[in-house]
């Protein structure tokens, strides 16, 4: 019988980080070294965010440059990780109710790789992506986390990879030191609160938690991918903070694994 896997939620910043050495990396990369090896993974990155609900299903998946105005070192960078269609039907069958697409098209995008590079540098372990419904509300992606605990009893890390403060007017390009901003602290300070109490219910309805909160989620999309690790977890479960920092003032890079192994 295969020990519960942890569920974890990356902060996963600046696509830089991929080729990166810094603290973020270096807590990505301890992480790996300590965890049990998965069969395979299930990511939901911020950065498949379209209509629908959509697996990866091919055998192996193209590496995904989905940003632009990087230094060339980066469009090269691989990460040649295999799929694992098998993953994916096995997802499809537990959501039940909730109709998904196999998909052949995507591939892993920086969401997924830019933090798997540190945590599997040696791209061994099969990912799948699971693309988050622009169409639907915060519940809806709580909801299949609920459905994706099962998986974690049969050797699938879930990992969900986003930033739970993502504002990119506000933030400071060009590596500048900028002091983060008071409602970005203030909103992560909220979100810890609360994960630690178990309290998911504001997390879910976080347009409920005020300005902080608007000003920290202009968009929902490097947010969503909390709620599914969330929902992937049970609520007396531990939670260890891996990385912690606000990045260029309005970045949360807090990685988060809920769980014992
Ligand atoms: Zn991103």
């Amino acid at each position: 019988m295969s020990i519960r896997m942890p569920t974890i939620f990356f902060g996963h910043g600046n696509p830089m980080n991929a080729i990166s050495k810094n603290d973020y990396t270096k807590a990505w990369s301890d992480l790996g070294k300590k965890l049990p090896k998965p069969k395979a993974i299930l990511s939901i990155s911020a950065h498949w965010y379209v209509p629908g609900v959509f697996l990866t299903s091919m055998t192996e998946p193209r590496t995904i440059h989905d940003f632009g105005g990087f230094p060339e070192e980066l469009y090269q960078f691989e990460y040649p990780a295999p799929g694992d269609p098998k993953l994916a039907r096995r997802v499809k069958q537990i959501l039940t109710s909730i109709p998904a697409n196999l998909d052949t098209a995507w591939g892993l995008d920086h969401g997924t790789w830019s933090v798997l590079s540190h945590v599997f540098p040696k791209a061994d372990v099969p990912v799948v992506q699971l693309s988050i419904d622009e169409c639907k509300p915060a519940s809806f992606h709580y909801e299949i986390g609920r459905k994706l605990v099962p998986l974690r009893d049969e050797g699938i890390l879930v990992i969900g990879s986003g930033n739970l403060v993502h504002n990119l007017h506000a933030y400071s390009w060009g590596g500048h030191q900028s002091k983060p901003y008071d409602w970005a602290v203030r909103f992560e300070e909220t979100v810890r609160k609360l994960i630690l109490a178990g309290d998911h219910g504001p997390l879910i309805d976080y347009k409920s938690l005020g300005q902080d909160a608007l000003l920290s989620i202009p968009t929902p999309d490097h947010y969503l991918p909390l709620l599914y690790v969330l929902g992937g977890c049970e609520k007396k479960e531990p939670v260890e903070f891996l990385a912690e920092g606000i990045d260029g003032g309005s970045v949360s890079m807090l990685t988060m694994n809920f769980g014992e192994y």
